[in-house]
């Protein structure tokens, strides 16, 4: 069985904006990426308070719906996603487990009031990704500022960081990637 990084739409989210993160995450992670159909928003984890959506609720509700075969799974959705402690989110991950979910609600310069920029946007959403599979494969926080692996607490953390991971946390992630891939 080849093991592959599923990822999947929660709610709708455009192709331009899923097949870059499957693009980056062959490139840079040297796994196949597929596509599962759309699970839809999800309004169980919407806070009437907040309006957001508990990231948390999110993550646990995919760690028991995808099968237990499941290699990686990873939830794209363009809601605005919170976990209690913090006022947002970028994504979270279960560490070292298999789901992860991320968010494209932050990462548009035009949230910012800046305008529209494309290459800039799916940058940020690339880096996001490849932030939180590296989480799901045990990857800690790095305090290189441009890995990908630092931690992005506000868009301009993000925007410092290179789409990769610095040479001792891609040694790490293909470590890891090496002992999973090989066990069954
Ligand atoms: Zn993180
Ligand atoms: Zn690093």
């Amino acid at each position: 069985m080849i093991k592959c990084v599923t990822i999947c739409p929660l709610g709708s989210v455009e192709d331009e904006i899923l097949s870059p993160i499957s693009t980056c995450i062959e490139e840079k992670c040297g796994l196949t990426c597929r596509f599962s159909p759309q699970m839809g928003t999800p309004k169980y984890a919407y806070d009437k308070g907040r309006l957001q959506y508990n990231a948390k609720l999110i993550l646990r509700r995919l760690i028991t719906q995808v099968s237990r075969n499941t290699f990686k799974f990873m939830g794209v959705t363009q809601v605005d996603l919170f976990i209690p402690i913090l006022k947002y989110v970028f994504g979270v991950a279960q560490m070292e487990g298999s789901c992860s979910v991320i968010s494209t609600h932050r990462l548009r310069p035009q949230f910012y009031d800046q305008p529209p920029n494309q290459a800039l946007f799916l940058e940020r959403v690339q880096k996001t990704a490849l932030h939180e599979l590296g989480h799901c494969f045990g990857l800690t926080h790095c305090r290189n500022r441009h890995c990908v692996m630092y931690s992005s607490t506000r868009i301009e953390d993000t925007d410092s960081k290179k789409i990769d991971f610095c040479p001792s946390c891609k040694d790490l992630f293909q470590w890891q990637r090496e002992k999973e891939c090989n066990s069954q």
